[in-house]
C-alpha cells in the first residue's frame, strides 16, 4: 500500500514510541537530566520532542542536536510536517551556515556544531528550556564536548534547564553515569528476527579491496532470488556510491524479469527496481521519493553510506548488505594530517546495520565478510574525539575560559598526544600565547564560523595584506562543496568537465582558481544566466549560491569584529591565447596580450599566515612532494623530542597533487609544472597515495614574512596546556636559522 494512503498521524501513533507517550512525558517533567534508549526508528528523534512541546506547557525552547546537517534538515522538515506547521516557523532548524528558525520557533533541530558555537558565545544557553542530545551513541567529537560543556551549565542552571540524551545503542549506562546517574528510560524494541549471511571464503587481507563488486553484485543476487523487499546497501562514500548506482542500474537494464527474476511471478511479484544513492551531499536528500513506497513491484535499492546506520530511517529495507567498512576521520598527530580513511567497521556498528532489516517484518542480512572477520572486529567504534583533530574544540574551550584543557570534563578523553597537537597548532596559529592563554586574534577566529586555519587566514587578508574581499570569496567556496561538477556519465562528458575546469586554472595554484569560478559566475548576471553558466562549464550553481550565502554571513562576522573588506591591488599580467571578450585563459595559440589582474601574492601571503604548517616541498622526483615541518625544521627544540616537536621521520611523508588540482600536469597538451618548488595544501586524502588538495604555488621565503619561522621557533619554549613547568620566556630569542641554505627560486607570478 503507498505510504500516502495512511495519515501522519496514524503514522505517528504506529512508532514503538507512541504507547509510552505519558510515561515518557512524566519522566522528562521530573528529571533534570534523562537518558532514553530505543531501536532506531521506534521514533525517538522525530516523537519525543514533539511530545514535549505538545504536553508540556510553558516551556520556552527546545533545542535538539544532530550529528548530521543532513539529518537535522530532513527531521525538521519531517516533524514540521507531521506539526501542521510550515518549516521555519514553529519547527525549524540550524546548520552551519543555515538558519531556518524565527524568535518565535519551539522546536529547534541543529548540529551539534551549532550548539557547540553557541555555547561558546552564551555558556548559560539561555533561549533553551530543554536541550536534547541526540544520537548521542554516535560520539562525535562536538556531542562528546557538549557533554562535558552542558554539565558545566546545569551548574549554572539547576531549576530551569533540562536535559535529555537520546541514544540507540545499549551502552548508555556511560552516559547516565557521565550524568551521576541519572535515570534511564528504555523504550521496548519493535524488532523481527533478522537472519545473518556471512560470506563462505572471503580472504581478509583482500576485503577491502574487494567489497565494492561484491557489493553490487550481492545486490543483483537478492534483486534477481529474494522476495518482494528493499535492499539497503552500506558503502563508504560518494563516489563509491555513484558509480555502484551506476553499475547496478546498467545490470538492471539487461534484465529479462521473466528468465532472470525468480519473484517475477507473472508481473504479479518483482518487475522493476529503483536505485537511489544516499550520502551526507544535501541533493541526493532532496529526492524524497527515497523515503517513499515504490509502486508494487518494483523494488527500491539504496547505496548509502553510514548516515542510513542510525541517523535516517528509510523505510520497507528487508534486506541488508553489509560491506563492513566504513569512511572515518582519523587523524595522526605525527604528520598533522586530518583525512578520511576507510576502515573497518564495529561489531556494535555490523549488528546496527543488520537490524535495519528487521524493522517492519522478519529480515535478512548479507555481510560481505566471514563470521572470522567479523570477530576480529573491535566491540565498539573508536570515539571521534580520540582519533581526530582537536584544533577547532581546543579553540573554542580556550574561548570559553577552559584554560586547562587536558582536565576537561570529558566523557572519554583524548590522547594527550591529540590534546597537545592541537594546543601547538594553535600557538602556531598565533591563537594562544605561550602561556597557553587566548590573545585578542584567537578571540577574533573564534568569532568566525570556520576551521582556524580559514579564520587565520581572513585575519591576516584584512590586517596585513589588504585583499580580505578575495580571500573571504575563496575562504566562502572552501566552505561549501565541491563547486566543480564531476559527471558521473560517459568518459566523453567527464573530459568536457575536465576541459571546462581548465579554463578556470590559474597558473599560481587552486586558492585562485576558486577565485576565478565565483567571480566569473557573479558577472554572469542574474539568476537564468548564472544557471546557464553553471551548465555550460560543469560547475554547481547550488553550490556557488551556498558559497555567495556563506560570504554574507562571514562578511557579517568580519563587520562586527570591526575587520575591513578591502579588494587587492590589481597587477597588469601577460596571457598567452585569451579569448577576446573573456577571461578565460587557454594554453597553445600563439599571439599574448595584457590585461589586469588581481595580485595573487597577498592572497596567497594571507592563506600561508595559517597553512605554512601545510608546506610541501618537491622532491628530486619531481612529480613528488613531500610534507615538510616548519617546527621540526626550525624549532629552537627540534630534534630533541620534547613534546611539542615532532618525530622529524614524519616529514618525509610523500605527497602527491591532486590530478585536479590547477597545478596538476596537464596531461591533454602534455604541460608539466616544472616551476614549483614549494606548495601549501589545505588537506590530504588518502587513497593508495596522500593526494594534497586545494594547492598554490607559494615561496620560501614567505613563510619568514608571515611569522611563520619565528613561531615555529617559540613552539619549543611554550608552556601550552598551562600544566608543564615552563618558564615561559619572551619569543624570537632563538638562533637564526640561515633560510639561504634553503634553495628557494625566483617565484614566477604568471607567464
Ligand atoms: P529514531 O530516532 O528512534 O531512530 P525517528 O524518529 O527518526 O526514529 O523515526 C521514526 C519513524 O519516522 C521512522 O521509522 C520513519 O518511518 C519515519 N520517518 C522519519 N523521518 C522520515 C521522513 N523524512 N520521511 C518519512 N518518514 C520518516
Ligand atoms: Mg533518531
Amino acid at each position: 500500500m503507498p505510504r500516502s494512503s495512511t495519515s501522519l498521524r496514524q503514522q505517528r501513533e504506529a512508532l514503538p514510541i507512541y504507547p509510552y507517550r505519558d510515561e515518557l512525558v512524566t519522566a522528562i517533567r521530573n528529571n533534570n537530566l534523562l537518558v532514553v534508549i530505543g531501536e532506531t526508528g521506534s521514533g525517538k528523534t522525530t516523537q519525543i520532542p514533539q511530545y514535549v512541546l505538545d504536553d508540556i506547557p510553558g516551556l520556552g525552547r527546545i533545542g535538539v542536536t544532530q550529528p548530521r546537517r543532513i539529518a537535522a534538515i530532513t527531521v525538521a522538515k519531517r516533524v514540521s510536517e507531521e506539526h501542521g506547521t510550515p518549516l521555519g516557523t514553529t519547527v525549524g532548524y540550524t546548520i552551519r551556515f543555515d538558519d531556518r528558525t524565527t524568535s518565535s520557533t519551539r522546536l529547534k533541530y541543529m548540529t551539534d556544531g551549532v550548539l557547540l558555537r553557541e555555547a561558546t558565545q552564551d555558556p548559560r544557553l539561555s533561549q533553551y528550556s530543554v536541550l536534547v542530545i541526540d544520537e548521542a551513541h554516535e560520539r562525535t567529537l562536538e556531542t562528546d564536548v557538549l557533554f562535558g560543556l552542558l554539565r558545566r551549565t546545569l551548574r549554572l542552571r539547576p531549576s530551569d534547564l533540562r536535559i535529555l540524551v537520546m541514544s540507540a545503542t545499549l551502552n548508555v549506562e556511560k552516559f547516565s553515569d557521565f550524568f551521576g546517574g541519572c535515570p534511564i528510560f528504555s523504550v521496548p524494541g519493535r524488532s523481527y528476527p533478522v537472519t545473518i549471511v556471512h560470506h563462505q571464503k572471503a580472504q581478509l587481507a583482500s576485503l577491502k579491496s574487494t567489497y565494492f563488486g561484491k557489493a553490487v553484485e550481492t545486490a543483483m543476487h537478492v534483486h534477481t532470488t529474494e522476495k518482494e523487499g528493499d535492499v539497503l546497501v552500506f558503502l563508504t562514500g560518494q563516489g563509491e556510491i555513484e558509480r555502484a548506482c551506476r553499475e547496478f542500474r546498467e545490470k538492471a537494464a539487461a534484465l529479462d524479469y521473466r528468465r532472470d527474476v525468480k519473484y517475477y511471478d507473472d508481473g504479479r511479484g518483482v518487475k522493476d527496481v529503483n536505485v537511489y544513492p544516499i550520502y551526507a551531499s544535501l541533493e541526493t536528500f532532496e529526492q524524497r521519493a527515497v523515503f517513499e513506497e515504490p509502486e508494487d513491484g518494483v523494488r527500491k535499492i539504496v547505496f548509502s553510506t553510514n548516515i542510513a546506520q542510525t541517523s535516517v530511517t528509510i523505510p520497507g529495507i528487508r534486506y541488508v548488505i553489509d560491506s563492513g567498512f566504513v569512511k572515518e576521520k582519523s587523524f595522526d598527530p605525527n604528520t598533522g594530517m586530518d583525512a578520511l580513511l576507510v576502515t573497518e567497521i564495529s561489531q556494535a556498528a555490523a549488528t546496527q546495520r543488520a537490524g535495519r532489516a528487521g524493522r517492519t517484518q522478519p529480515g535478512k542480512c548479507y555481510r560481505l565478510y566471514t563470521r572470522s572477520f567479523f570477530d576480529s572486529l573491535a566491540p565498539e567504534t573508536i570515539p571521534e574525539i580520540q582519533r581526530s583533530s582537536l584544533l577547532g574544540t581546543a579553540l573554542s574551550l580556550k574561548k570559553m575560559g577552559i584554560i586547562d584543557i587536558p582536565h576537561f570534563d570529558f566523557i572519554d578523553p583524548p590522547d594527550a598526544q591529540l590534546v597537545d597537537d592541537a594546543l601547538q597548532q594553535l600557538y602556531l596559529l598565533g591563537a594562544i600565547d605561550n602561556r597557553g592563554l587566548l590573545t585578542p586574534l584567537g578571540d577574533i577566529m573564534s568569532r568566525f564560523p570556520l576551521s582556524p586555519f580559514l579564520s587565520r587566514a581572513l585575519v591576516a587578508s584584512t590586517r596585513d595584506f589588504g585583499c580580505s574581499d578575495e580571500v573571504l570569496t575563496i575562504a566562502s567556496v572552501m566552505s561549501v562543496e565541491e563547486v566543480f561538477v564531476s559527471p558521473s556519465g560517459k568518459d566523453e562528458q567527464r573530459q568536457r568537465a575536465d576541459e571546462a575546469r581548465r579554463e578556470f586554472a590559474d597558473s599560481t595554484g587552486d586558492h585562485l582558481t576558486l577565485l576565478n569560478v565565483y567571480e566569473g559566475w557573479r558577472r554572469a548576471g542574474g539568476a537564468e544566466a548564472e544557471r546557464t553558466w553553471c551548465r555550460e562549464r560543469y560547475v554547481s550553481w547550488r553550490n556557488l549560491d551556498m558559497a555567495r550565502n556563506v560570504r554574507r554571513q562571514l562578511e557579517e562576522v568580519m563587520e562586527k569584529a570591526g575587520l575591513r573588506v578591502v579588494r587587492a591591488p590589481r597587477v597588469e599580467v601577460r596571457e598567452r591565447g585569451g579569448k577576446k571578450g573573456s577571461s578565460f585563459r587557454t594554453d597553445g595559440g600563439g599571439g599574448s596580450r595584457k590585461r589586469t589582474a588581481v595580485d595573487p601574492v597577498p592572497i596567497l601571503k594571507s592563506f600561508l599566515t595559517a597553512y605554512y604548517v601545510h608546506l610541501a616541498k618537491r622532491h628530486t622526483n619531481r612529480s613528488l612532494f613531500y610534507h615538510y615541518s616548519v617546527v621540526d625544521h626550525h624549532s629552537d627544540n627540534a630534534g630533541t623530542g620534547s613534546g611539542a616537536s615532532r618525530d622529524s621521520n614524519s616529514s618525509m611523508l610523500a605527497l602527491h597533487i591532486s590530478p585536479q588540482s590547477a597545478l596538476a600536469d596537464d596531461e591533454a597538451s602534455g604541460r608539466r609544472r616544472d616551476d614549483l618548488d614549494w606548495v601549501m595544501y589545505t588537506h590530504v586524502t588518502y587513497t593508495n597515495r596522500a593526494i594534497m588538495r586545494v594547492v598554490s604555488k607559494v615561496l620560501w621565503e614567505w613563510v619568514g614574512e608571515v611569522g611563520g619561522l619565528e613561531r615555529a621557533r617559540g613552539v619549543g619554549k611554550a608552556a601550552l596546556s598551562g600544566v608543564k613547568e615552563g618558564e615561559g620566556e619572551g619569543e624570537g630569542e632563538g638562533e637564526e636559522v640561515d633560510d639561504d641554505a634553503i634553495e628557494a627560486r625566483e617565484f614566477k607570478l604568471l607567464e
